[in-house]
């Protein structure tokens, strides 16, 4: 799928040969060079706004059924091809080949989940305050989306943008980051396959500085969807020209609180599971655990077991591997970072620390699971985003004290409970600052929930029927009628 989709930018529903610079794309794992991709210049970024915008007079006006049934078909053709689809994002972004196929059934999912709501963009009307007047609201499309996308989850963060969008009647142009575009690209062929209208979906390679900055200033474009770090979504706030609609999933710094009541073992499952699938690089990651001093070695001692316990592999030799390579050396470096501040200041190594030994490992960017405990503030691990394998443990007497640490953060994005006691449940998950609350489960977001961010973690929404509203302007059309001339009879 790779040699097919290398050096293509898809505008306007063909597939055009990149006239910018090549931009080498690695294979984490091995450190291996799978292809090259284009970036595109302003004349192709232009090309791809003026097709979208062309693509918008139509699709917009398409029936909502007929929007629906193309999307229904997307989800077919992804499901169709999964296998081949999640090779593609195993070899660019190291995840366990089990673990990607599972994202591109999530992300077919999205596309049948939007193809419902497609047909169910209904209207309201509103009472007057004279009988000869009626106010009716109704939604309309937005117009031409950008979808900026990072590459941690390459295939459902554009998705949930994708199928939001086309559902809505918006028309997009994706630019997925520079880690992980062949995920991009072959959802764009799947899109062809789909027979999605030409210049609908567009994807555009290249660096985020140069197209992303591009696309976010191009007056074409009436909307931005961006996922990716707290700080270039500021950036993005700060630098559109003109006034824009914004979507930012941002960063997080996810914090978890064990209570002394808690089920321990499910503690540490949720625990293990949300702090290093896909290798913590995670949004919704749990960066920090507060658990209560009564139970903290007992904690300790089972989280440190199972953190030993999972197995780390090559993505595509081990598929069912529980952790694949990080996708660059950027966060890897960090995590080694922040674990040498936390050691710096005092913080003990429960487990982890260094990267896996042997030859399968020696080019990649792996590392192994590590816990840091008796952690404080003062630690990088626990004020900023790791976004990697690295948890910082740290020990509360009372619940109070763990909220207001746990909310000691300028993120807003997921927060995690365990606790068996439903007054603390109730206590914490209320004064918890946070989008997403998770208490006694770590899987904060599901399809029909809306999932976003507080704090400096983001605007808007994803998933559910708010995902949709992202993409939709209200009209208000108050109308006045006249008693019309009736003759009685
Ligand atoms: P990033 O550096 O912010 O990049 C995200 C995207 O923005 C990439 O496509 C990037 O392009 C592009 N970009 C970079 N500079 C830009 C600019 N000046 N204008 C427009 N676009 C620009 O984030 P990342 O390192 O890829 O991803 C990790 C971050 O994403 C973490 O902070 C994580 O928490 C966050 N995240 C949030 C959510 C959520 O739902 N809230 C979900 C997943 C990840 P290039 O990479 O090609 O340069
Ligand atoms: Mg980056």
């Amino acid at each position: 799928m790779i040699s097919e989709l290398a050096e293509k930018l898809f505008i306007d529903g063909s597939w055009r040969q990149g006239e910018g610079g090549r931009i080498p794309v690695e294979n984490p794992a091995t450190g291996g060079i799978i292809g090259h991709i284009a970036a595109a210049t302003p004349v192709e970024i232009d090309a791809a706004v003026a097709a979208a915008r062309k693509a918008f007079k139509s699709w917009s006006r398409l029936p909502s059924v007929e929007r629906s049934k193309a999307l229904k078909r997307l989800g077919d053709a992804i499901a169709a091809e999964v296998d081949g689809m999640a090779r593609t994002m195993t070899l660019e972004q190291g995840k366990p080949l089990n673990e990607a196929k599972g994202e591109i059934l999530k992300l077919a999912e999205a596309c049948h989940f939007y193809a419902e709501e497609a047909v169910r963009i209904h209207g309201e009307i509103i009472p007057n305050t004279t009988n000869d007047h009626e106010s009716l609201v109704v939604r309309e499309p937005i117009g031409v989306v950008g979808a900026i996308t990072p590459w941690n989850y390459p295939a459902e963060l554009i998705g949930w943008k994708l199928c939001a969008a086309l559902a809505a009647g918006c028309t997009i142009i994706i630019k997925p980051a520079e880690l992980t575009p062949f995920t991009a690209l072959a959802i764009a062929r799947m899109a062809e396959n789909a027979q999605i209208p030409p210049g609908v979906v567009n994807v555009l390679t290249g660096p985020g500085s140069k197209v992303g900055q591009a696309m976010v200033e191009h007056p074409g474009i009436d909307k931005i969807a961006f996922t990716g770090s707290s700080a270039v979504g500021l950036r993005i706030q700060q630098s559109c020209p003109t006034i824009k609609r914004l979507s930012l999933e941002l960063g997080g710094n996810c914090p978890l609180i064990v209570t002394a009541s808690a089920n321990l073992d499910a503690a540490v499952k949720g625990a293990v599971r949300r702090s290093f699938r896909n290798m913590g690089q995670i949004c919704i990651a749990i960066n920090r655990i507060y658990v209560h001093r009564s139970i903290e070695a007992e904690f300790l001692q089972k989280l440190r077991a199972a953190a030993e316990k999972l197995v780390i592999g090559n993505g595509i030799e081990r598929p069912d591997a529980d952790l694949g390579a990080m996708a660059s050396a950027e966060p890897l470096n960090k995590t080694k970072e922040h674990l040498a501040d936390a050691l710096a200041k005092g913080a003990r190594l429960v487990t982890g620390g260094s990267a896996p030994e042997g030859e399968a490992f020696a080019h990649g960017h792996f590392f192994r699971p590590t816990v840091v405990a008796g952690c404080t503030h003062a630690m990088k691990v626990m004020s900023e985003e790791t976004f990697g394998p690295l948890v910082g443990v740290m020990a509360f007497d009372g619940v109070a004290e763990a909220i207001e640490r746990a909310n000691d953060t300028p993120y807003g994005l997921a927060s995690y409970v365990y606790s068996k006691d439903m007054d603390e449940v109730r206590y914490i998950s209320a004064r918890l600052d946070y989008g997403n609350v998770a208490v006694n489960n770590v899987d904060a977001g599901i399809m029909n929930a809306p999932y976003g961010g507080r704090k400096q973690s983001g605007v808007g929404y994803e998933h559910g029927r708010e995902g949709m509203l992202e993409y939709l302007n209200f009209k208000h059309i108050r109308i006045r009628y006249d008693e019309p001339k009736v003759t009685e009879r």
